[in-house]
C-alpha cells in the first residue's frame, strides 16, 4: 500500500451496496495486460470524484465507481471477466 491508495478491500463497503455478494472475493481479468486476481488485490484510489480501481500488474484502470445521492455509476471497462463465486444453487 502507499499513501495515494489502498488495496481493493477498500472497495467492499461501496460495492456491497451495489451486489447482494461480498464483490472484493470476486476475480477478475485485466484487459491491458491478463492478470487475474481477486479484486482486494486491486489499487482502489480514493482522492478522486469517485473510486479508481487500478490492476496490480500495468497500473491499467480496472474500474471506476461514482457515487450520486440516489444511484451509482459502475464502469468496468477495464475488466473482462468478472469471476464471482454464489451459493450452490442445488
Ligand atoms: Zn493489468
Amino acid at each position: 500500500m502507499s499513501d495515494t491508495w489502498v488495496d481493493g478491500n477498500g472497495l467492499a463497503g461501496a460495492l456491497r451496496e451495489l451486489f447482494a455478494v461480498d464483490i472484493t472475493t470476486a476475480r477478475g481479468t485485466c484487459v491491458g495486460c491478463g492478470t487475474v486476481g481477486p479484486v482486494a488485490g486491486a489499487r482502489v484510489y480514493t482522492r478522486a470524484p469517485g473510486v479508481v480501481a487500478r490492476c496490480p500488474g500495468c497500473g491499467g484502470v480496472l474500474f471506476r465507481l461514482v457515487r450520486g445521492p440516489d444511484r451509482a455509476w459502475l464502469d468496468l471497462r477495464g475488466v473482462t471477466c468478472l469471476e464471482i463465486q454464489v451459493p450452490d444453487s442445488g
